[in-house]
């Protein structure tokens, strides 16, 4: 409720993009003049250097979606702020929208939340692996043919790291370690899949728990029970609110469960989605991207 009070209507979200864009003053984005002029009947900003007309969403991926802010900034809130996120179907129904443009407000919104800058783990770490997909007819619970396999790693009170990766191999599991834990990485914990072997080093202990014997707790703490709760998680919001998330968006899903998770504990969370919505350049990352027909989320 407190959202919509704050954000009903456009000029007070173009107000608070401003102060997110501008925190120090106005500014032309063409040739950083400070001299700015309002012209309030268009909602136009006219810098007084060079005449250059702009808009306080400008150059933003606000700018050219022709949707009203308020159903972004509601699209931002759902996405960040409920437990479990939200799917298209659901974000079509309480904004007004067409699924087309829901599927299209996830994928901005969870392509934006991808935290290109994230900060290694450290300290302890556990390291596990999962399989993400349906069962096929025909084919016992075991197969694994047509599941996609995230690999994640947690930090021991700390943030998580979440990615979709090609297979279980050592060569893709060390590669994923070594590009999300930092070299002086305390202690990696693992189940005792072989592939995991050798990720020690001098300074970075490796620990197993031999899930196969039912040792859930190995002696010391060891275990790996918490990223298995990332994956209870994970799971539970596919088969709530996602119903299939295809392969190829699931590591977009994965990114906002990430966001979500590790910003927990963040009263600014929904400031900084839309700081990181802000900072992602309009089409870059999205030029590519096509709606597909069926219902994927
Ligand atoms: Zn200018």
């Amino acid at each position: 409720m407190s959202l919509v009070e704050r954000f009903h209507d456009e000029d007070r979200c173009r107000t608070y993009v401003e102060g997110l864009r501008w925190p120090d003053g106005l500014e032309c984005p063409r040739c950083g003049g400070k001299v700015i002029s309002r012209i309030t009947t268009r909602h136009q900003l006219d810098c007084d250097s060079c005449r250059y007309r702009f808009s306080v969403t400008a150059g933003t991926i606000f700018h050219d979606s022709h949707l009203p802010l308020w159903k972004w900034f509601l699209a931002v809130y759902l996405i960040v702020e409920s437990k479990r996120g939200i799917s298209a179907n659901q974000l079509k129904r309480t904004l007004g929208v067409t699924y087309k443009t829901a599927w299209y407000l996830c994928h901005r919104i969870r392509a934006a939340l991808n935290e290109v800058d994230a900060q290694l783990l450290k300290g302890i770490v556990e390291v596990d692996e999962t399989f993400v997909g349906g069962e096929m007819e025909g084919k016992g619970r075991g197969y694994r043919g047509n599941k996609t396999v995230v690999v994640g790693a947690m930090q021991r009170g700390g943030n998580i790291c979440l990615q979709v990766v090609r297979g279980t191999d050592r060569e893709t599991l060390h590669g994923f370690i070594r590009k999300n834990t930092d070299g002086d990485t305390e202690a990696i914990y693992t189940d005792e899949w072989p592939a995991y072997r050798g990720v020690a080093d001098e300074d970075t202990e490796h620990k197993t728990v031999k899930h196969r014997d039912k040792e859930y707790v190995a002696p010391g703490g060891v275990h790996t029970n918490s990223i298995e709760s990332i994956w209870s998680l994970l799971k539970r919001s596919i088969i709530g609110s996602y119903h299939q998330v295809s392969a190829k968006h699931l590591d977009a899903y994965l990114d906002e469960l990430e966001f979500r998770f590790n910003n927990r504990e963040n009263p600014y969370m929904f400031r900084d989605a839309m700081l990181k919505l802000l900072r992602a350049r309009n089409g870059s990352l999205f030029s590519s991207y096509r709606v597909p027909e069926f219902g994927v989320f």
